[in-house]
């Protein structure tokens, strides 16, 4: 996720505006997450509780995102400017696990519009929306 570390041939996170840090309303954090948290920034753990995570259907934890002027929303810790995750060494579990396979769905709808457009630079804006399995 968003950073200048060497990635799979599969996708190129420097090449990408940074989808995963933007376009999913919950990154789940654990309490190691947050005590990452609080050691990173040297607070306390309700400190860090409170500062960077808020709650999600009362009983999930996530970190709190904030306006971004690429894609309308990110991660608190996305870099507006960079793409990049300004905590990358501190960043909670799911973040580090993020594709989870050698491909990012992201990225190749990325490479694929950019192809058909015959535009390098082109940027396609991707929304995720979910409902339940019953259709509601
Ligand atoms: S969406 Fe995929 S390619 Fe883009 S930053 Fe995240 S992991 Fe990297
Ligand atoms: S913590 Fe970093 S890697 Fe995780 S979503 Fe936020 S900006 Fe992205």
């Amino acid at each position: 996720m968003s950073t200048s570390a060497s990635y799979p041939l599969n996708y190129d996170c420097t090449k990408c505006p940074a989808y995963c840090c933007s376009i999913y309303e919950r990154v789940q954090v654990s309490k190691r997450d947050i005590n990452r948290l609080a050691r990173h920034f040297g607070v306390d753990y309700e400190t860090a509780l409170v500062r960077y995570t808020r709650t999600y259907n009362v009983t999930e934890r996530v970190l709190r995102r904030k306006a971004d002027p690429v894609l309308g929303q990110s991660c608190t810790f996305l870099n507006p400017v960079t793409r990049q995750c300004k905590i990358y060494n501190a960043r909670p579990a799911v973040c580090r696990e993020f594709p989870t396979t050698d491909r990012c769905a992201h990225f190749d709808l990325l490479e694929f519009e950019r192809t058909q457009q015959d535009d390098p630079d082109v940027l396609p804006l991707i929304q995720i929306t979910f409902r339940n399995g019953n259709g509601r």
